[in-house]
């Protein structure tokens, strides 16, 4: 069977047609078609010779994700369970503001590996790595269901987007390209839970691509217990590598921490977040957990997050607290697509 288009990098595009004796115009041609006018059939490519767009047919398969469900929030944020052409299914959420942007926050794989234990999507495993076309159809879907183009993107939906490396860099560089999608390095964030050779890869990118780290804890043995998963990636070694990082690449990253009570919430936590902050080049995003059914983790409360926010103030370490938004739809990634397991 012919392998999906959207399974290759830009560059991997390139030097197929290149080997084919294919002019280098005719990709951007078809890039173009396909990413930047989102069609989905060869047909529709009315700028190509019709006896290449039937070779193409045969060489490469042209595929899209479908909307397999669509939930609306209160607050206007779209949540979409999203089916590929094998069938399988990834959850994404389109966030639009008052100001005119959209986000977009897409899925890196299908399930994930992690086991994070406060994440829905962590309890059912990996089931495969997206393609780099897959992690950009999810733009495509939700600026084709809005009407509107998409601004920004952030790459916290299923998965840890580091263990699928080159696809997502080359989903990036899609997204990117002035001539595709076209949105600026600076807009798209991708949130690791701190795979720290992904961390190093990705400081030496030459793009201007924002990092975020789902820290969730300072203490080690609070992470080993939440992130099972991070048990080799010491907190330590993590805070070298952004160290690097920043030096690298004078870039600030965000550390991602959800409050959940009883859990990462106690006075030596926040103690422990203050040394592990200080004189890094971080910005700390304290985010409201949403319950999940059958997980015993809570929310901490309002009081707590505020006293959080007010002590990380008072030591200068840059703060903020995430809006949360789409409780209603289930907010929290792999709560759709575990409702829909039952
Ligand atoms: S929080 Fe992220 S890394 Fe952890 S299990 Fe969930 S999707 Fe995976």
């Amino acid at each position: 069977m012919s392998k999906p288009l959207k399974s290759y990098s830009i560059e991997e595009l390139s030097n197929l047609f290149k080997e084919a004796g294919l002019p280098s115009f005719r990709v951007n041609q078809i890039l173009e078609w396909v990413y930047a006018k989102g069609v989905n059939t060869y047909e529709d490519m009315t700028n190509i010779p019709k006896t290449m767009r039937e070779q193409l047919g045969f060489a490469y398969l042209l595929t899209m994700a479908t909307i397999d469900e669509r939930l609306v929030s209160v607050d206007g944020s779209r949540k979409y369970l999203l089916r590929f052409h094998d069938g399988v299914v990834v959850e994404t959420v389109g966030l639009p503001s008052k100001d005119g942007r959209l986000t977009v926050c897409c899925s890196s794989q299908a399930g994930c590996a992690m086991g994070c234990s406060f994440c829905a999507t962590g309890r059912n495993g990996l089931v495969r790595d997206l393609a780099p076309g897959e992690i950009v159809d999810q733009l495509l879907v939700v600026q084709d269901d809005f009407g509107t183009r998409v601004t920004n993107v952030v790459i916290m939906g299923q998965g840890e987007p580091f263990a699928n490396y080159d696809n997502l860099l080359a989903a990036l560089r899609i997204m990117n390209h002035p001539k595709l999608l076209n949105i600026g390095a600076r807009h798209i964030t991708v949130s690791t839970c701190g795979l720290i050779a992904g961390i190093e890869k990705f400081a030496g990118e030459p793009e201007q691509f924002t990092l975020a780290v789902s820290l969730h804890a300072a203490r080690q043995e609070v992470r080993d217990t939440i992130m099972p998963a991070m048990q080799n990636q010491r907190l330590g070694a993590l805070r070298q590598s952004l160290e690097h990082y920043s030096s690298a690449t004078g870039r600030r990253y965000s550390f991602e921490y959800a409050l959940m009570k009883g859990v990462n919430d106690a006075e030596e936590d926040l103690d422990a977040l203050i040394t592990y902050c200080r004189r890094l080049l971080c910005h700390v995003n304290l985010i409201p957990l949403n319950e999940i059914e059958g997980m015993p983790m809570l929310p901490s409360g309002q009081e707590t997050t505020r006293m959080w926010f007010d002590a990380l103030e008072e030591e200068g370490i840059p703060v903020s607290v995430r809006r949360s938004r789409g409780a209603d739809i289930f907010g929290a990634c792999g709560q759709l697509a575990n409702a829909r397991r039952g």
